[in-house]
């Protein structure tokens, strides 16, 4: 394998590790605990696993946690009212509403519903238009990971040729949009682009955030290039992700593994996102 791995476990062990410090400093200069509060609806064992692992992180760096669990049958009304309720109790600087939630509520206007100052997630229409105007804001938490990684390898931008795979709002679409926001010529691949692989052997910079795996060929990695897969998909040979990666690894200047890559950033960049949240609720700018 030519390529050198990013370690996401590490580098989210480093984000955490220094939001834990911020977070001290917080409270030492006289603030209130920043404090995130976790809504989950019904039972679904995988979602209680997320959000028990998303409570325990903000535990170990100091933030105050609010561990939200409605019956599965909770309605929209009542969702919406526990949302609200969170969005005015100053102890409360972050909201994450899991999800999917249960199939009878509507998920696109429960997230509308959160404060968007707290939005932590990064995932209400107001984050989304921040984000597409260049604003500050609150990011989406797998993109702000993704950029994250990049940042610490110092995988130079401005004026690369970044290629996304996958167009999603939870991460093709930020992805494409913070790689834009550091100057990177973007192209941005979704089901219905025509030869896949010939756009993906331009990427200097390749990320792949579909959720097939293999779909993306070693092939069609370009010599030298940054890899980044997103991916995560059940096989029987356990976790991969989208890209081949051993083949991808040959060619590769920097290639993120699956499992250990992106997944451990996500949690790291929400509990970065709490603190931010509270200082600008603070009105001290982060
Ligand atoms: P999604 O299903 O919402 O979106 C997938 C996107 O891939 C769509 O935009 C679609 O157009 C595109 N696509 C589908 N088939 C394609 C093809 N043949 N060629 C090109 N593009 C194609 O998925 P998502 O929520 O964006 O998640 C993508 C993957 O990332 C999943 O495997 C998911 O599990 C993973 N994920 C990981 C993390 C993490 O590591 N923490 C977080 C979020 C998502």
């Amino acid at each position: 394998m030519a390529a050198e791995l990013i370690d996401g476990k590490e580098i989210a062990q480093q984000v955490r590790a220094e939001v834990a410090r911020d977070v001290a400093a917080w409270t030492e200069a006289g603030h209130r605990a920043p404090g995130l509060a976790t809504v989950l609806v019904g039972d679904d064992p995988a979602s209680a696993v997320y959000v028990g692992g998303k409570q325990k992180a903000s535990a170990e760096v100091g933030i105050a946690g609010f561990d939200h669990r409605l019956e599965a049958d909770a309605g929209q009304a009542q969702v919406e009212a526990l949302l609200r309720e969170l969005g005015d109790d100053p102890r409360v600087s972050g909201i994450l509403l899991q999800l999917p939630p249960p199939p009878h509520l509507d998920a696109g206007a429960l997230t509308e519903m959160i404060d968007p100052a707290k939005d932590v997630d990064g995932l209400t229409p107001i984050s989304a238009g921040l984000l597409a105007k260049g604003r500050p804001g609150l990011r989406p938490c797998t993109p702000a990971g993704v950029m994250e990684m990049l940042r610490r390898h110092e995988v130079p931008l401005e004026g690369a040729e970044a290629v996304v795979v996958g167009r999603s709002d939870l991460v093709g679409k930020p992805v494409a949009a913070l790689l834009l926001a550091e100057n990177a010529t973007v192209t941005m691949c979704h089901s219905r682009t025509r030869d896949l692989g010939e756009v993906c052997r331009r990427a200097d910079v390749l990320i792949a955030a579909v959720g097939r795996a293999g779909l993306v060929r070693g092939d069609w990695v370009k010599e030298g290039a940054v890899v980044i897969d997103v991916g995560i998909n059940r096989t029987e040979q356990g976790l991969t992700g989208d890209v081949e990666f051993e083949a991808a690894a040959e060619r590769a200047r920097l290639i993120t593994p699956v499992p250990g890559g992106v997944g451990p950033m996500t949690i790291a960049m929400l509990l970065r996102n709490t603190l931010i949240a509270a200082q600008a609720q603070a009105g001290v700018l982060a």
